[in-house]
This record gives C-alpha cells, structure tokens and sequence, in this order.
C-alpha cells in the first residue's frame, strides 16, 4: 500500500477547479484567501492494491480517494471503475460534488474515488475481492461521520454490498450510513434508483416556468437511468417527448414518443424501437427545433462544432459535463438558458442523503414520502437560485455556483478558515 494520509493544506492546485473559480471570481468578489482554499483538496490519498486473480496471478490496481471540501458536513461521492480513472479528473469531481452538496443545499462535504481497472475484465469473484480491497485500503478514512462513498461510473449496489459488509467486518459495528447506493435490503432507499430523474423532472418545471417558455416538446439523448425514467416522468406530466436515444442512434416522433411503450420494449430488448418513429442519428437530435434539450448521456456533447446548430429554447443538463466551456458560454452570448448539471441532476445525491439519514436514524420512509421530500428540497434550491440569477449571475450555471461557493465558505468561516 502506498498512502499519503493528512496532507490537508498543502496538496497541489486542482488546474480545472482553479479556472472555474476563476470563472466565479469574475461576477462574485471573492478574496485570494478564499480562492486559494478552494483551489485544493483537503486531502488526496492513494493506494496501489495488489489483487489475486483467479489463475493465481496477481495484478495491481491504483486507485484513489479524494475529499475536497468538509466545511459542511461529512465528504460524499461516487467511486468509478474505470481504465482511464486519474487523479486529476477525480479531483475534479469532488470539486463538483462538493459544489452540488452546496447548492441544493444538503449537510455533506464533496469527495470522490476510483479504481484504474476495467471491470468488464474481471470475473466476478475477482470484482468482488477487488470492491473489499479497496476498503481495506481506505476503511480508516471513511465513514458514515467521515466520507460516505455512493455508486459512479461501472459501479453498482452489488459493489456497494461488498463495500458496507467488508467495513462493518473490520470495525465489527453495524454501519449502513457509510455508503449510499446500496441494495434495499441492506438499508438502500427507497426511490434512489430514479432520484435522479424525478429531481430533474420537477426542475425541469420550474425552469422553463422561470423562463417564460410554453415547453411542449423535448429531445433526450441517452436513454439509460437517468435519460428514460426522465422520459416517462415528463411524459406522465404531460409534455411531448419526441426524441429519445442511445449510443446506437436516435428515434424522433414529431407527434410524440409513445414513452411507456418506448421503455418496456427497451427493457426488455435492449433497443430503442417505436413504430412511427423516425431513425436520426444522435447528432440530428441535438439539433431538433424543440422547446428542451436534455443531453443525459455523457459529457462533451454540446461542443463549438454543433452549437451553433442547436435550435432548442433551452438546455436541462442531466449528463455531467454535457457542455464544454467554450459552447456554454456561446450558449449565454446566444440567450439560451442551460440549467447546468450541478442543480439539474442532484436529485441523484439530494436522495443519497435521505438514504444516509434512514441508515443513521434507522427509521425507514416510502417512495411517496421520499419523492415528496425530494419535489420540497429541489424547489427550495431552485427558488434560492432565481434570486441570485436575477440579481447579478448572467447564468444560471454562474447563479449555481455562486450560491454553491458562498455556501462553503460561509461555513469555512464559522469555522475560521477564512473571514468573510
Ligand atoms: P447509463 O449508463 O445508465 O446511460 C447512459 C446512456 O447514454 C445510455 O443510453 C447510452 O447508450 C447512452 N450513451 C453513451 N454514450 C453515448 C454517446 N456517445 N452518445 C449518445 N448516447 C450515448 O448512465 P446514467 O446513470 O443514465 O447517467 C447518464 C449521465 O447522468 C452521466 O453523465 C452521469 O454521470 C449523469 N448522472 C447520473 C446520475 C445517476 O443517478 N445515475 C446522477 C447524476 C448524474
């Protein structure tokens, strides 16, 4: 095990982190003091596992676990299994999580892990005993008071099992509050599975309600978790959602997607299919002529090559990072509002704290009281973020992020890190 425990205050500037505060600085006035304290991870801390595999060899896998920010409350975020999984776009995603914590305003500090392995490479057996190492490695720096790690990218409930059992094997304690994600049966939430999506439909909502938009029709690409339980939630509220796709391609009904339909037969056969449909490529359903766009497939999807076609009134951004910096701000030169991921998709940890707080208080609440608890706290910080963007932010991405930093600087100066 190679481990760098404590190295708060010193560990090196997170480059993307730094620009976007950079970005905040211009329409926040923010001292160097307060720049520079976000401008790093409290702390990064490494280690290389050595893992059996099945014939008797042994491989070895980096992996990571960063905590941002814990002004405001235990760290939490995702853990990802991915080949490419470095440390600079961990830091970077604790960066993020930590601002999302804050502008939805739920008691949790950003942080976020992974492992360098390409999961779909190992057996089952080898998945597991990898998921119980990685715990092994960091169980003294997690915790349902410490860090509280959640599913992310090839990691599922299954992973979080494996996780929450080798912890409560090594501290001997029943502990369902230190991982969120986790099967229902071991004190998983109710509703966690479409948290996301729900957050998204009732923001979606006040969104173009804010913006004066009579939405009718919307385009959706990416029709996993989060882009088909949004389809079925906005077609049950009434809007017409008349493209849906997948990494394979696109299907477009002006007329409207029969979304029900569309669901099951893609649950059932891993395809999209609809019998009027239209096949379009993923590129065409960017730039359909609808009243939203929700890119919820993965990031760089709205990119200085396609934003100028873009014909849509308006953007709800469920993927995270769908829109790269330069398009973003072309998107506002333009006058379209993009309401950005940060608030869009945080239904997903809004609902990871419920969950911690059921596994903390042991007092366990129905879909119904959970999505009503969901609808109050992503109305709260909707209605907290119009009065920022209609004070000073020109952007509701600017809004977002300014709520979100104030937030934790607010609480990093009761604690004395700074003096505001
Ligand atoms: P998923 O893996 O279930 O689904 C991804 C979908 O995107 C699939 O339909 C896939 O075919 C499609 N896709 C992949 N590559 C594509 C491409 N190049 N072009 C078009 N479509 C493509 O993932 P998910 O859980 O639905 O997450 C989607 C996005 O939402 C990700 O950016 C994720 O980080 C973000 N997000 C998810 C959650 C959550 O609770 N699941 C929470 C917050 C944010």
């Amino acid at each position: 095990m190679s481990s760098d425990l404590g190295s708060y205050g010193t560990a090196a500037i997170c480059e993307v982190c730094s620009n976007e505060l950079d970005r905040i600085a211009e329409v926040e006035l923010l001292t160097d003091r307060e720049l520079d304290l976000l401008r790093q991870p409290k702390r990064r801390v490494n280690a290389n596992i050595s893992l059996r595999m099945d014939d008797g060899s042994v491989n070895v896998f980096p992996s990571f676990r960063i905590q941002y920010n814990s002004s405001r409350g235990p760290t939490k975020g995702g853990l990802r299994f991915h080949p490419s999984v470095n440390e600079d776009e961990v830091d970077q995603l604790a960066f993020l999580m930590t601002l999302k914590c804050a502008v939805v305003d739920v008691p949790f500090g950003g942080a976020k892990g992974g492992i360098q392995v390409d999961p779909n490479e190992l057996s089952e057996g080898e998945l597991e005993r990898l998921s119980r190492a990685y715990v092994r490695e960091y169980h003294d720096i997690i915790g349902p008071d410490k860090d509280i790690p959640a599913p992310d990218v090839n990691t599922d409930e299954q992973v979080m099992a494996w996780m929450l059992d080798e912890y409560e094997h090594i501290t001997g304690e029943a502990a369902p509050g230190v991982i969120t994600g986790k099967p229902t049966e071991l004190g998983g939430s109710a509703g966690r599975s479409t948290a996301t999506s729900y957050g998204g439909a009732v923001l979606f909502e006040e969104f173009v309600d804010a913006e004066g938009i009579d939405a009718e029709t919307v385009a959706i690409q990416g029709f996993g978790n989060v882009g088909s339980n949004l389809a079925l939630f906005l077609h049950e509220r009434g809007y017409d959602v008349v493209a849906v796709s997948n990494v394979n391609g696109a299907l477009y009904d002006p007329n409207g997607l029969d979304v029900p339909a569309v669901y099951d037969h893609h649950a059932e056969h891993d395809e999209l299919h609809a019998p009027r449909a239209e096949e379009i490529t993923n590129d065409e359903l960017l730039t359909l002529d609808v009243d939203v766009l929700v890119p919820a497939a993965v990031e760089d999807q709205i990119t200085m090559e396609n934003v100028d076609e873009l014909q849509a009134t308006a953007i709800l951004e469920m993927a995270n990072g769908p829109t790269t910096s330069a398009a973003d701000q072309r998107l506002a030169e333009q006058d379209v509002p993009v309401l950005p991921d940060i608030l869009a998709n945080a239904g997903g940890v809004t609902v990871s704290y419920f969950e911690w707080v059921q596994s903390t208080t042991h007092e366990y609440w129905d879909e119904t009281t959970v999505h009503e608890k969901l609808e109050t706290q992503m109305r709260s910080a909707f209605d907290d973020l119009t009065e920022i963007r209609n004070g000073h932010a020109r952007t509701w991405r600017e809004a977002a992020y300014v709520q979100a930093v104030n937030r934790v600087l607010d609480a990093e100066t009761y604690r004395s890190n700074v003096s505001r």
